[in-house]
């Protein structure tokens, strides 16, 4: 606290990401990291791109990166702008699209950075409760407002929506921008990026932190129609021109290239995931159904916060959050069989201790 903060600092609630631990050793289940490093591609791009080169500003449109992601989904690279990490793509959009007359939509239950963009960028918004499976209910958006954002599969519960909810979400919502968070898609959602040609409103949004496993790199992406590409353009050239590195735009483009290298390592992770799930079945857990690279679980006579900090002295990290609804359970992100072996073996010695 400072009188020199101006008032909207004095406001704001800042988004607390889950903990990176100095310690080693740890097996680290709580931010949905892939278990396994990038494409061998990604790096030697990399390395190739260190070189005396760095010392010139990069691409500030990051045109090669952008070819390759469109090339990837069947676009144009006006469909497609670039951010560091999906986070700042987000903000960028929060700020350039999402801030209308009307308040903003979203779920009681969903990414908690959302209504952080909305304190930093004053944007108006109502949270819409999820139903009592947990899962977004598309009839209950159909009421005014200046724009939606969904996550699509939703965070941290991981339940995906059909597309065609999506659908009926863009036809309800023709005349406010819809974004569709799609960080998780690739483990087991389908994409909306082949609804953009028929709807000019749809903004989706995506992530090379976790099916493309670079969370260090911080590259995120948004597809759509050229004039909501061209409104975050706006907003990145008033913000930062360079927002993603050399070595970002190289290793990036990389991964995008490498179909085999993705295939592999995602359906590992949904192997794992089926496994995981068994698992904690067998445990007595409740697991909602997941089509992410994490699961959402709780014990039904355990508090979700004592299991978390149990299994935290067990040398575990799974992430919890104290919020009404869902402070019972755990989000567990899907590594290594071996490292959720190590989680359900640390579960069940706390379940058995406690009995
Ligand atoms: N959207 C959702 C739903 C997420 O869970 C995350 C990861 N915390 C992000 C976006 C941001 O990911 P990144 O900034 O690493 O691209």
């Amino acid at each position: 606290m400072s009188r020199f903060w101006s008032a909207r600092v004095h406001g704001l609630t800042p988004y607390v990401p889950g903990e990176q631990p100095r310690r080693p050793g740890l097996v680290k289940l709580n931010t949905n990291e892939c278990p396994y490093g990038p494409s061998p591609r990604v790096l030697d791009a990399i390395r190739a791109a260190t070189d005396d080169g760095l010392r010139l500003y990069p691409d500030p449109a990051s045109t090669g990166l952008r070819q390759a992601l469109a090339r990837h989904h069947r676009l144009d690279p006006a469909q497609v702008f670039v951010g560091n990490g999906s986070d700042e793509v987000l903000a960028h959009a929060f700020q350039g699209l999402l801030q209308q007359p009307e308040p903003l939509l979203f779920p009681d239950i969903t990414y908690s950075f959302y209504p952080v963009y909305c304190g930093l960028y004053g944007v108006a918004y109502e949270q819409v409760p999820l139903d009592g499976t947990l899962a977004v209910r598309v009839a209950d958006y159909r009421r005014p407002c200046g724009a939606v954002i969904l996550a699509n599969p939703n965070a941290p519960t991981g339940v995906a929506l059909p597309l065609r909810d999506i659908e009926a979400l863009l036809d309800d919502h023709s005349l406010q921008p819809v974004l569709i968070d799609e960080a998780y898609v690739d483990f087991g959602a389908r994409s909306a990026i082949g609804l953009i040609a028929r709807h000019p409103n749809l903004l989706v949004v995506h992530t090379l932190s976790k099916s493309r496993a670079l969370a260090g790199l911080r590259v995120g992406a948004a597809f759509g129609h050229p004039d909501l590409i061209e409104a975050l353009t706006r907003v990145k050239d008033s913000f930062n021109s360079y927002p993603l590195d050399r070595l970002a735009q190289a290793g990036a483009t990389a991964a995008i290239e490498d179909e085999g290298w993705f295939e592999h390592t995602r359906g590992l992770i949904v192997a794992s995931r089926d496994r995981l799930e068994a698992g904690l079945c067998r445990l007595g857990l409740e697991v909602l159904p997941s089509a992410a690279n994490f699961v959402f679980a709780r014990h039904p006579d355990r508090a979700g916060s004592a299991l978390q900090a149990a299994l935290r002295e067990a040398s575990v990290l799974v992430r919890h959050f104290a919020r009404p609804r869902i402070a019972d359970y755990l989000r567990i992100t899907v590594g290594t069989d071996a490292e959720c072996d190590a989680l359900l073996d640390a579960l069940a010695g706390i379940l058995r201790r406690n009995a």
